[in-house]
C-alpha cells in the first residue's frame, strides 16, 4: 500500500502541468507583465532576453515552434520587431494567432508614442517611422498595456477571468504607489542632461524629465564614429552632462571612451528584466534604473 501511494505521488508530480494558456511574448518586459496577471495559469515564453538587441533577432526554428502553439501574442509593435516577427509568423504558417488578429497584442497601439519623425529619409539611418517603440520604460505605459492584456486574457479564458482581473488590480495598485515613490526620489534628476547610445531610454527620460542631449550613434542603428564622438566631447564641454547611459546589449566602448575624455560617468541601465542581476521584475527595473542614475549623477 505504501508503495502504491508513493507510486501515485510520483505519477502526479511527474505529470506535466496543464496550463490554461500558451502565451508568446517578444520581449522580457511583456513576459514579466503577463506573469503578473496570470501567475501560474499560463505558459509564457519570451522570444528575446536582456542580452539581445531586439531590433536584430534571427527567425530561429525554436521561435517558429513556440509561436505556432500560442493562444495569445504580446509584442511591442511600432516596427520594433519588423526585422524578424513577420518572418517567424509566415514560417509558422498554421499559427493560431495571426498579426492583426484579435489575440495579437501590439503594445504600441495602446500608448502615445513619442519622437515621431517629421520626415522620413533613408539617409537619416534606421529611423523608427511610427515613433519611438521603446515604450516599456515609462511605468504608466505598462499600466495601460497591462489593462489590455488582463481584459484579453479574461475574455479568452473566462474561467480564470476574475483571477486575472484581481491580479492586475493588485499589480496596478502596487505600481501606482511605487510610481509616487520613484517620482519623488527622482526629483534630483529633473532637468539634467544625459547622453545615450540609442534612443532606447527616451521613455524613462521623458517620464522623469531628463534631457537627452546626444546619442553615441550618429544616426539610429549606425555605430559611433570617431568624428561623431569628438563632436559629443565638445558638447560635454559646453553643457553639464550627468551621465552617459547604454544598455547591456550595446557596446561599452564608445560610452567608455567619451566618459574618460569628458570626465562624465558612464552607466549601464538594465533596459529590461534580466538586464542586471537585481532586475527580476518590472518593479526592480524602475528601481535599479533610478538608483543607477542617481548614483552616477552624484550631488
Ligand atoms: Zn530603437
Amino acid at each position: 500500500m505504501k508503495k502504491f501511494i508513493l507510486f501515485l505521488m510520483v505519477a502526479i508530480l511527474a505529470t506535466p502541468k496543464a496550463f490554461a494558456l500558451n502565451i508568446f511574448t517578444c520581449e522580457p518586459e511583456w513576459k514579466s507583465l503577463t506573469e503578473e496577471i496570470t501567475k501560474d495559469k499560463a505558459d509564457i515564453y519570451s522570444a528575446t532576453n536582456a542580452s539581445q538587441d531586439v531590433h536584430y533577432i534571427q527567425a530561429k526554428p525554436s521561435l517558429i515552434a513556440k509561436i505556432r502553439k500560442a493562444d495569445v501574442v504580446v509584442c511591442t509593435g511600432a516596427d520594433l520587431e519588423v526585422g524578424w516577427l513577420p518572418l517567424v509568423l509566415r514560417k509558422a504558417g498554421s499559427a493560431k494567432v495571426q498579426e492583426g488578429g484579435e489575440n495579437f497584442i501590439y503594445a504600441a497601439q495602446y500608448v502615445p508614442l513619442i519622437e515621431k519623425p517629421t520626415r522620413i529619409d533613408r539617409a537619416d539611418g534606421d529611423v523608427h517611422v511610427q515613433g519611438n517603440p521603446h515604450l516599456h520604460l515609462n511605468p504608466y505605459n505598462i499600466l495601460k498595456v497591462g489593462k489590455v492584456i488582463a481584459d484579453k486574457l479574461s475574455e479568452i479564458d473566462s474561467e480564470n477571468g476574475e483571477f486575472y482581473q484581481k491580479n492586475f488590480a493588485d499589480f496596478s495598485a502596487k505600481m501606482n504607489s511605487q510610481i509616487k515613490v520613484w517620482e519623488q526620489k527622482a526629483l534630483r534628476l529633473k532637468g539634467v542632461n544625459a547622453i545615450t547610445n540609442h534612443k532606447n531610454m527616451s521613455y524613462l527620460f521623458d517620464w522623469l524629465k531628463i534631457k537627452t542631449i546626444g546619442t553615441l550613434e550618429p544616426k539610429p542603428g549606425i555605430p559611433a564614429t570617431s568624428k561623431h564622438l569628438s563632436e559629443l566631447k565638445s558638447l560635454t564641454e559646453q553643457n553639464k552632462v550627468a551621465f552617459i547611459a547604454y544598455a547591456p546589449f550595446e557596446s561599452a566602448k564608445p560610452a567608455e571612451w567619451l566618459a574618460k575624455e569628458s570626465r562624465v560617468n558612464s552607466i549601464v541601465l538594465p533596459y529590461t528584466i534580466g538586464g542586471s542581476e537585481q532586475v527580476n521584475n518590472l518593479f526592480d527595473l524602475y528601481q535599479v534604473s533610478i538608483d543607477t542614475m542617481l548614483s552616477a549623477k552624484g550631488n
